[in-house]
């Protein structure tokens, strides 16, 4: 992770901004915070008040942006955890003013933009009226100003043309907002895809500020591909996450034996099952049924039969292998090709995000330094 989060950060003055919601996209929030800020990155965000609270409980004093308005009556908490919100409501600026009022402090926050991503953000023809509301209040500080790209990782011209266009957007928007006298000390649009792919999201020049470019990288910063189009290795990026097990039964199996669930497989020809005790319930796709596969004593063993809840089953052709032999699903065993996230999500027909952010907690975490 470390070295991914200097590989994203280059040596051009953008400072990456670690995404560690979503426990760190299943990796684990607090360590993977620590590694990146040791890395270099300046600045954490996340989704939901709750993930700042363990960020901050773990020691982490860096600033936190959180990437949505959480409801109003978060505003104490915001001010407790010394959380920077992006903001784009007047109900929830207004909220942050009475409770940074009643205290006699300032809060910081950053204005999210909605320049086609179309999910949360003040539009530009709006932006006018939002400022004005802003102008008002005394007690909110806007120190960046922010936007999210929709379509950066995706290399199709139309995507391309559109992610110029939204940065473009966000430069009108930003020298409307320097001539209504914002001096914002951060500006930032870039995510993983948009960090690797656009320099003009690297290098945005907010008019007459000197400001810092973050970049909110999260998938890249955990070595994984944003998708299909911009693969996380051609980047120079490694994953940070293996998932391991170990063997907990063996039997040998003669031909058209069938297995698990719905005896969606039967064996081709004689051999042996091993079971390993690693189901949906950790987080395997139940789509990897008959379809993923993993390295077991040092061959790779298809995933046979319906994944269930707690266990799985793999075929072994020739020889069988002892209980309690590793089992390497995600990563790699020494010398063995290497078993990708990517592999999974395509077999399971969704995207890399969402497969590590769904390894339960079950699964125990280990963490090779910290
Ligand atoms: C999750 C998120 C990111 C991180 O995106 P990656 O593709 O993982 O780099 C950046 N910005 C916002 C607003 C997000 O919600």
């Amino acid at each position: 992770m470390r070295e991914n989060v200097v590989a994203l950060q280059r040596d051009d003055g953008a400072k990456v901004c670690a995404v560690v919601k979503a426990d760190g996209y299943g990796h684990g929030a607090v360590p993977c915070a620590k590694a990146a800020l040791s890395a270099g990155a300046t600045w954490l965000a996340v989704a939901l008040v709750e993930e700042a609270q363990v960020l901050r409980d773990a020691g982490i004093t860096a600033p936190i942006l959180l990437l949505s308005e959480p409801p109003s009556g978060a505003a104490e908490a915001i001010l407790d955890l010394r959380i920077t919100p992006f903001v784009y409501t007047s109900a929830f600026v207004q909220a942050l003013q009475k409770a940074a009022l009643a205290r006699d402090v300032t809060v910081d926050v950053h204005v999210k933009i909605d320049t086609g991503m179309g999910r949360v953000g003040v539009t530009p023809d709006v932006l006018g009226a939002f400022v004005h509301t802003l102008e008002g209040l005394d007690r909110v500080h806007v120190d960046g100003v922010g936007t999210h790209l929709a379509r950066a990782d995706e290399d199709v011209p139309d995507a391309v043309a559109e992610t110029h266009r939204q940065i473009d957007m966000f430069g009108s928007c930003m020298e409307m907002l320097a001539q209504a006298g914002i001096r914002p000390s951060f500006v930032h649009a870039a995510n993983t895809a948009g960090a690797l792919r656009y320099a003009a999201a690297r290098n945005l020049n907010f008019p007459g500020v000197d400001t810092t470019t973050l970049l909110r990288c999260g998938i890249g910063m955990y070595g994984l591909s944003p998708s299909g189009d911009v693969a996380a290795a051609k980047q120079g990026l490694k994953p940070a996450l293996t998932v391991t097990s170990s063997v907990s039964f063996v039997k040998p199996i003669t031909t058209g034996t069938p297995v698990s669930y719905g005896h969606r497989w039967r064996a081709p020809h004689d051999g042996y099952v091993a079971t390993v005790p690693i189901g949906y319930a950790d987080g395997v796709p139940r789509a990897l049924t008959n379809v993923g596969a993993v390295f077991v004593g040092g061959r790779k063993a298809p995933i046979v039969g319906t994944v269930t809840m707690d266990q799985l089953l793999v075929f072994l052709a020739d020889t069988p292998v002892e209980v309690g032999e590793p089992v390497t699903l995600i990563g790699h065993t020494a010398g063995e090709e290497v078993l990708q996230v990517e592999d999974w999500a395509d077999a399971a027909g969704t995207i890399t995000y969402e497969i590590t952010s769904r390894l339960t907690a079950r699964l125990p975490r280990q963490y090779l330094s910290d």
